[in-house]
């Protein structure tokens, strides 16, 4: 029999304490560690700083033989291991960064049975040369982390996470645990399919960071908009400058940003892919060692860093997806000390976002994917509700309004938007019962602005009832409606096509019962921008 790495502990609160030196578990993560420790796979749904590293590491030092890693950050894996072998576990890791020298070491400390945790980048376990190598050691469980990047749906696929589903085939006795920190109910569900965890236990952790204030407001200056968040934001109650994070889309924009603010007394620096590796390691030391730092930075930075005291996180340009902005405005308050987020959108972000969907690789279901995560998340930026439920909403949680978001502490201006609603939806309703015919939300809105385009005129449709009814709102503004409206529940989306229907609740809607508004926006910014600059 191969050799196996020795249980560590006798009990979970042992290594706890031991390797650790925390006094107890936080929410889930004993009943997990129990389950897994035990020989149960189980997907856990966490949110970022919930403590979901615990969850396999500890199982992993429960049971003989070596647990299994599975990251796609092999950035981190470095730190991760180092910050474990630190606290006296045995702990290595495979990847391509490594010299010949160095692999040689681990995977012989793996097959003599002298390692409780082994980090394997994916595309390497789905090597079938990795697999033989693993096959001759002894392994504890499999943990796979970010697990939802083997959901097509998500915002974070990877095509080498699919190749893990043949870990329940190959070794069926080894249990295995999934992980994410973001997940809507359909990758939730992918990560259950794809992954063959089909009789795995299931710990959804609440989503809500409630020390999180969320606050979204409409690009106008935003490099002065900017300075007045970091300079109300990024002061402590004694006027000492805290540490911040500013998520830019370019890497020529965080340069400039973190330039502008600079030279304005703030202490940043910008963080990107394209700076080399010894100016990059450097800014980071920096942020986690010293007090107020900012750094201007693209997504690429944040993930894993594990500093605690991130008080605030701003955002100038809008996210591609909720579920990156939730991921990205997680990486504040982790201590549970009272934080900040702040977003800046601007129509010229979605234009430019649209065109960059257009052109994208990939084929027309992946672009209408992408299409419907800018959707959700300009919904979001548009909700007259409070930000908090619409987030958490989204990830299929349930709550009251929460007090601590910008539309809950100062109501936004809004129009009622009940009779437009209407008109959408009855044109909805007639399309559908005078023809069989369903559309999607730009030639809705044709008919609903009266445009005669080849299609209105094809089909006739300027004979509809509901034909150029709705042009008092910009094309722009309709599309808003249709947003909200799908954020609300009361329109869904059907298909590759995204046709749009109604749903039980629009019913309530159609006879006046209930009522719809919309946020006021207070200038256009696209108009703005065509005056004042392009
Ligand atoms: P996640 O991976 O879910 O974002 P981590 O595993 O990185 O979270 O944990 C977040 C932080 O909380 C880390 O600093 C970790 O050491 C700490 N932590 C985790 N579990 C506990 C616990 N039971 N008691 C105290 N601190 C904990
Ligand atoms: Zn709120």
């Amino acid at each position: 029999a191969p050799a196996a790495a020795p249980a560590r502990f006798g009990s979970a609160d042992d290594a706890l304490r031991t390797v650790y030196g925390y006094d107890g578990f936080r929410g889930e993560q004993a009943a997990i560690i129990d389950h897994v420790a035990t020989g149960g796979d189980a997907v856990v749904l966490m949110p970022t700083g919930g403590g979901k590293s615990l969850c396999y590491q500890v199982p992993a030092l429960l049971r003989e033989g070596t647990g299994v890693v599975v990251s796609p950050l092999i950035a981190l894996m470095h730190d991760q291991v180092d910050a474990l072998v630190r606290n006296g576990v045995r702990a290595g890791y495979l990847n391509s960064s490594q010299s010949p020298a160095e692999r040689a070491t681990v995977e012989r400390a793996y097959l003599s049975g002298e390692l409780d945790l082994l980090y394997v980048a994916p595309e390497r376990l789905g090597s079938e040369q990795t697999k033989r190598f693993l096959e001759r050691g002894t392994i504890a469980l499999f943990a796979i982390d970010e697990a939802h990047c083997v959901a097509q749906w998500g915002h974070d696929f990877r095509p080498d996470y699919l190749a893990l589903a043949e870990l329940a085939e190959r070794w069926p006795d080894v249990p295995r645990i999934a992980l994410t920190a973001t997940a809507t109910e359909a990758t939730h569900r992918e990560i259950t399919t794809r992954l063959s965890l089909g009789d795995a236990r299931h710990f959804v952790s609440s989503f809500d960071r409630p020390n999180i204030q969320y606050r979204i407001a409409p690009k106008l200056d935003v490099r002065r908009q900017l300075l007045d968040f970091v300079r109300t934001e990024g002061r402590d109650a004694d006027g000492h400058p805290v540490a911040g994070i500013v998520y830019a889309l370019s890497r020529a924009s965080t340069e400039k940003l973190a330039a502008f603010l600079a030279a304005n007394g703030v202490d940043a620096m910008p963080y990107h892919a394209g700076l080399d590796a010894a100016t990059r390691r450097r800014t980071q030391e920096r942020f986690l060692r010293d007090d107020g730092v900012v750094v201007v930075a693209t997504i690429a930075f944040g993930m894993g860093i594990d500093k605690p005291d991130v008080r605030f996180v701003a955002h100038v340009d809008l996210p591609k997806s909720v579920e990156g902005y939730y991921q990205e405005t997680g990486r504040a308050g982790r201590d549970g000390l009272p934080s900040t987020t702040w977003l800046a959108y601007g129509l010229q972000d979605v234009v430019q976002q649209r065109r960059m969907i257009d052109e994208s690789p990939g084929d027309l279901a992946h672009r209408r994917r992408l299409a419907s995560h800018l959707d959700a998340m300009l919904a979001l930026c548009e909700t007259v509700q409070c930000r908090r439920q619409n987030l958490l909403a989204y990830f299929g949680e349930q709550s009251e309004p929460c007090g601590n978001c910008d539309t809950c502490l100062e109501p936004p201006a809004s129009w009622d938007g009940t009779v437009a609603s209407q008109k959408l939806m009855s044109t909805i309703v007639r399309l559908q019962r005078e023809r069989g015919q369903r559309y999607g939300a730009g030639h809705l809105v044709d008919i609903l602005r009266g445009k005669r385009t080849p299609r209105v005129e094809q089909y006739g449709h300027d004979a509809l009832a509901t034909w150029g009814i709705g042009d008092e709102l910009s094309e722009a503004q309709w599309r808003g409606v249709v947003r909200q409206l799908l954020a609300q529940g009361l329109l869904q989306s059907v298909g590759e096509y995204g046709v749009l229907t109604l749903t039980d609740a629009s019913a309530d809607v159609l006879s006046g019962s209930r009522r719809v508004s919309f946020r006021t926006e207070p200038e256009r910014p696209v108009r703005a921008s065509r005056s004042s600059r392009a």
